[in-house]
């Protein structure tokens, strides 16, 4: 009942000219691709070139994050209006590189994501823990106050609009995935705090996961019951990789 969605981060990398030659060796990889939601979140720089490459095709574009604000003196920052204007579907909030590297609160992603939203943008709600989080088993409870705090402006009646990505800190980049079962029971749990916060409505969020997935992982973290997407980083940056992951369905897996 959710449509899965494979989206990919490309943080800052790729050139203007280096972003449009990826989208136009994917589209044909990824064209008999059906039932699936693709996005590619290229860098600032690049979304006007790759929104116009990806014209035309059923992937659609991201940002990696936004300013909450409508306008004004706030230098260097990009405005949710400013995402719609370049075709943006969807945007990035609360990345952990974002809450770990620039101080991103979870009031500051719970106001990002409820302005994407008054603008149309969907937003990818990013949460996780840190390494020292899990191995004190805390990880359900950093993860639960996330997710009240960071959906916490989510009108009710919009919430199936959202996603929100499942990224354990010590996954990301790290080539340390999670096994799909430790990934499964923190998803799991994520849906029932989206059902107690939206009631049905939690049932129709997509909840994707992010750390590491490549084509060799992604089959066996996609048949969790809960596990309803991939936020691709690394493994999204050569199309032959990323175009595998959206064809998660033929991969090779354990299973
Ligand atoms: C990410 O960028 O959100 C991510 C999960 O990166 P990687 O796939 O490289 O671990």
């Amino acid at each position: 009942m959710r449509r899965p969605i494979l989206a990919a981060n490309w943080k800052m990398q790729k050139t203007t000219g280096e972003a449009e030659a990826f989208v136009r060796s994917f589209l044909p990889l990824v064209r008999d691709a059906s039932g699936v939601d693709v996005v590619i979140a290229p860098p600032f720089t690049a979304l006007e070139r790759v929104g116009a490459a990806l014209r035309g095709s059923e992937v659609a574009l991201a940002a990696q994050n936004v300013n909450a604000e409508e306008k004004g003196a706030f230098t260097g920052e990009i405005a949710p209006g400013m995402l719609t204007d370049l075709g943006c579907s969807y945007a990035i909030v609360g990345h952990s590189e974002r809450r770990t590297l620039y101080g991103e609160t979870d009031q500051m992603v719970a106001a990002k994501a409820a302005a994407l939203l008054a603008h149309d943008v969907r937003p990818i709600v990013c949460v996780g823990e840190s390494l020292e989080e899990r191995e004190a088993e805390r990880t359900l409870a950093v993860i639960s106050s996330q997710i009240e705090e960071s959906l916490a402006s989510i009108p009710p009646e919009r919430a199936a609009e959202i996603v929100v990505a499942y990224e354990p800190i010590w996954a990301i980049g790290t080539g340390r995935t999670a096994t799909p079962e430790m990934a499964q029971e923190v998803h799991a749990m994520i849906r029932e705090r989206l059902r107690d916060r939206f009631g049905g409505a939690g049932d129709r969020i997509r909840i994707q996961y992010g750390g590491s997935v490549k084509p060799a992982n992604v089959r066996d973290l996609m048949g969790q019951a809960d596990i309803d997407g991939a936020l691709v980083g690394g493994a999204s940056l050569d199309p032959e990789s990323f175009a595998k992951i959206v064809h998660f369905d033929q991969q090779g897996g354990s299973g």
